[in-house]
């Protein structure tokens, strides 16, 4: 460490001195340019002067991040923009880990009424990188049974990272009473098909069951166990059904399992006296169970979520539940949520903890999450507004805030795909008549294609 920081140093002091001489000796020019040429190769994209937050690494100061061949290259103070191909100027904004949502839709297509293939889901590069998110997770779409359609048309042609749950429903959630339907629950080509994508499968889902019975839950779980992979579950009409949530956690989850819905209030997760969490909540907790916010359109209220928040019930995952009725309404987007427990009095390296690194381990992608040298480059630049704001609930609750987050870049190993204010162009006449946009090896804002890794 010590030897790469004596030559970074030198080689900053020696800067000044060439950009002097390149005005003054055509000779020092010429060899300017050839240092230059082999500096610029050092790195392939340069963000300066940002305040990096990287909860993971315990880091909140001003550094610069470099990026090479797509992953972290150096976090350090005062890297010349000469070592890179291209440089940005970060200064007062907040670099941070590419956002991080494990609760999407994102299995879009024709079918009427569906999430699995149908209008109900949504586009995965429609949202996910004008919010600063690098990797979604969808969430229980899809089932064995349609997943490979998912993966060819969706998953292998977006710039956004997208993994899945895959639903214990061999249709996954398909339109009418298709989750109710038991028999297709089966575990063994739920198992083969989890195993076949495993990475890009990140775990198991159930979803939106109002049986009586535990047929999806134990059927999840026998998934889960065999691919040691995460089951999630939302926990449909369980009220009605009478199954509770100390049966789900002490019988059928294993720590590391996953809770939809902490604070959608409907199926259990208060106490009727106090309003904190309940005893089926805490005993979770304690046995390892994670709780993620999956907002939804109706999903997160201020009612549970205050007073949770009060008795120190955290959210593991902040995540946004984004399908086309949660997308305009007191949901949004990723930012908006994390806004909103900003507004609740979350500290803000707490809630990029919880949207960046604690989710990348929860779908077991621990490489992901944070800005360690030699991680993928995944990286949002988000602005900290000052102003008038409010946050609401699906029932028309408000919170009052003077501050939000907004997505001014994001990256996603190590390309650029999303660039809100022109950080990464030029004024228009200063650019040759040929240009064509910035170097392939760091510009993936144009056109259309697979993601960025291939
Ligand atoms: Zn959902």
């Amino acid at each position: 460490m010590a030897v790469v920081a004596v030559a970074m140093t030198m080689r900053e002091r020696r800067a000044p001195f060439m950009r002097r001489s390149v005005l003054a000796f055509p000779v020092a020019a010429a060899l300017a340019c050839v240092v230059a040429a082999q500096n610029a190769s050092e790195y392939d994209f340069l963000i300066k002067g940002g305040r990096v937050v990287d909860p993971q690494n315990k880091l909140d100061g001003v550094r610069d991040v470099a990026i090479k061949d797509g992953r972290i290259a150096s976090i350090a103070a005062n890297i010349a923009p000469t070592r890179a191909l291209k440089a940005v100027d970060a200064t007062g904004l907040i670099v941070t880990p590419g956002l991080i949502d494990i609760h999407v839709h994102a299995f879009f297509g024709g079918e009427n009424d569906s999430y699995a293939g149908g209008g109900w889901s949504i586009d995965p590069d429609s949202f996910a990188p004008a919010s600063c998110v690098t990797t979604i997770t969808d969430a229980g779409s899809s089932g064995w049974r349609n997943f490979e359609s998912f993966k060819d048309r969706i998953i292998d042609r977006s710039k956004t990272r997208v993994t899945a749950f895959l639903n214990i429903v061999g249709g996954g959630m398909g339109a009418g009473s298709i989750e109710q339907n038991t028999q297709d629950m089966e575990v063994k080509p739920t198992a083969d098909m989890a195993a076949k994508y495993k990475g890009v499968i990140v775990g198991i889902k159930s979803a939106h069951y109002n049986g009586k019975d535990w047929i999806p839950y134990e059927r999840a779980s026998e998934v889960g166990r065999a691919l040691k992979v995460p089951v999630m579950v939302d926990f449909g009409g369980n009220v009605e059904a009478g199954r509770t949530l100390e049966e789900l956690f002490t019988k059928h989850f294993r720590a590391g399992d996953i809770y939809s819905h902490m604070y959608g209030g409907r199926r259990g997760e208060q106490d009727q006296k106090t309003n904190g969490p309940s005893e089926g909540m805490i005993e979770g907790r304690r046995r390892g169970v994670l709780f993620d916010v999956a907002h939804g359109g109706a999903s997160f209220m201020y009612r549970t979520a205050v007073p949770l928040l009060k008795a120190g019930f955290l959210p593991d995952s902040i995540s946004t539940d984004l399908h086309t009725s949660s997308m305009n309404s007191a949901m949004k987007d990723m930012l908006n949520v994390m806004g909103k427990f900003m507004a609740m009095g979350m500290p803000l390296e707490q809630v990029l903890l919880r949207s960046t690194s604690v989710p990348a381990k929860m779908i077991q992608l621990p490489e992901l999450g944070h800005l360690s040298v030699g991680a993928p480059a995944d990286v949002a630049v988000l602005r900290l507004q000052k102003g008038r704001f409010g946050f609401t609930d699906p029932v028309g609750g408000l919170i009052r805030a003077a501050q939000r987050l907004s997505c001014e870049m994001t990256v996603r190993e190590g390309k650029v795909i999303y660039d809100l204010n022109g950080m990464i162009a030029q004024p228009w006449e200063t650019l040759p008549s040929d240009a064509r946009g910035g170097d392939p090896k760091w510009d993936f804002t144009r056109g259309h294609g697979r993601r960025p890794g291939r």
